[in-house]
């Protein structure tokens, strides 16, 4: 549905004035970065105390006027969750009111009571998270993509590609809720109908996508990276013809060679970032590699596992966010579950903004055989969908035992309850790819973590 078009053109207005003060802000490094995202946090912190009835108890004990992030408690997950309508500070926004909206997937990216925007995780840690962004937060967001386009990140972008293909932007990704890509990509259609956007669902088999990309014809693609190393194969094979002016990747991790594999075969620059369904725009991916954190907007916090402060240069247990740029639902010393390393020092690509490089968000592309023996890749966020769409499980393993051969791995919990749903779901799902001869088995063990601070590789190649 298109939106209200005042409303839009105050929200690009917004976006844009935002734009440029980040910018601006950032130009004059790391002091007047610190300084900004301090007096936001200040902000934050006042409005979250007198607003939240959450957080006004939780820091009743903490006595004084002003409050500093340090001395406040970590919150998690499903602390929030349990205590979700004392916890937004927007007091019509409660679960019932969300959980009805949420019902109706032809929501997804509308606004909820005519002024926010509400996305849902599952997220390996297997605790379901609904998020309400306000209307400040989506302008910072925009703001940040705007930043990072006037960044070096763009600098190899060809330009009169985009113009070639009029603009056209693909996004391949789970659609089939309200996922923070699919809700925040329909949100910004929705707002600017003058953009040509299409998304395509990411649980199609990959040809699927190839040809629907080549009737396209596309200048920029945003996916996870594991899908934009599979077109790239397919680009390199001559299946998709597709002539990018810039690539977008979010969601799982990037490594230095897949990045620059995927640079080479489109010809065009990669911009990965770091988000979460809690803060969409974290941090930015830069020419060494490294993750540079919005840290105007956006405070993270490296810790151990009795949220000690971990050194630079260390691998952190987990890692506290604070997002100040969202006041609805305020997310202030979050643990997020991610382990980070900070960079000592300032970034050779020379960013004032502080790097991380951040573990276990790596799944893995399972290829699976088909019966004539051509390789049929299957794009992890897939595989996991499928079965979370079916089943309403959050916490599971598949693993390939052999070319025509998965393995399932469920919580004892969900074995009981949803273990038919959930192979029936993969069943259809590989049945769609025509691989009716792989093996699906059920284990009898539970998920397996491999990682410190407890995230799941929830697809496990052989
Ligand atoms: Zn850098």
């Amino acid at each position: 549905m298109p939106a209200d078009p005042l409303r839009s053109a105050v929200d690009q207005w917004r976006a844009a004035a935002l734009a440029a003060q980040t910018l601006w802000v950032r130009s004059l490094g790391g002091t007047a970065i610190a300084a900004a995202a301090h007096a936001r946090c200040d902000t934050l912190i006042r409005f979250a105390r007198a607003r939240s009835p959450f957080y006004g108890d939780a820091w009743t004990h903490l006595h004084g006027g002003h409050l500093e992030l340090a001395d406040l408690p970590v919150v998690g997950k499903r602390t929030l969750m349990d205590a979700f309508d004392d916890w937004c500070t927007d007091r019509e926004v409660t679960r019932a009111a969300v959980d009805s909206f949420l019902e109706h997937r032809a929501h997804i990216g509308e606004r909820f009571l005519g002024r926010h925007v509400v996305w849902t995780s599952s997220g390996s840690t297997g605790e379901p998270g609904i998020f309400v962004q306000d209307d400040a937060a989506l302008a910072t967001y925009d703001a940040l993509v705007t930043a990072q386009l006037a960044g070096p990140g763009f600098a190899g972008c060809k330009w009169q590609d985009v113009v070639a293909q009029h603009g056209r932007a693909a996004l391949i990704t789970a659609d089939t809720d309200h996922f923070a890509s699919i809700a925040s990509w329909r949100r910004k259609a929705n707002g600017t109908p003058w953009l040509d956007m299409k998304s395509f669902a990411v649980t199609q088999p990959v040809p699927d996508i190839v040809r629907a990309l080549n009737s396209y014809q596309p200048a920029f693609v945003s996916s996870y990276p594991t899908v934009l190393s599979l077109l790239a194969e397919e680009q390199a094979a001559g299946r998709l013809a597709i002539r990018p002016a810039a690539l977008w990747s979010g969601g799982e991790g990037l490594s230095h060679s897949a990045r620059r594999e995927i640079e080479r075969v489109f010809g065009c620059p990669l911009q990965n970032e770091y988000g979460a369904s809690e803060c969409l725009a974290i941090a930015h991916g830069c020419r060494e590699g490294w993750l540079h954190v919005d840290a105007d907007w956006v405070i993270l916090e490296p810790v151990d596992s009795d949220y000690r402060p971990t050194p630079p240069g260390t691998l952190s247990h987990t890692v506290l966010l604070t997002n100040l740029a969202n006041a609805v639902q305020p997310l202030i010393r979050y643990d997020l579950g991610d382990s980070v390393r900070a960079m000592a020092g300032l970034c050779a690509c020379g960013s004032p903004l502080p790097a991380v490089q951040v573990e276990g968000r790596n799944d893995d592309v399972v290829v699976l055989l088909a019966r004539d023996g051509t390789p049929m890749p299957l794009v992890p966020l897939a595989l996991t969908t499928v079965i979370e769409d079916a089943a309403d499980v959050h916490r599971f393993q598949i693993v390939q035992t052999a070319s025509d051969g998965l393995a399932l791995r469920l919580t004892d919990a969900d074995r009981v309850r949803a273990a038919a749903t959930a192979v029936a779901a993969l069943r259809a799902y590989l049945d769609r790819h025509a691989l009716h001869h792989v093996g699906i088995v059920l284990e009898a063990g539970e998920p397996r973590p491999e990682h410190r601070g407890g995230k799941l590789r929830q697809v496990v190649a052989m």
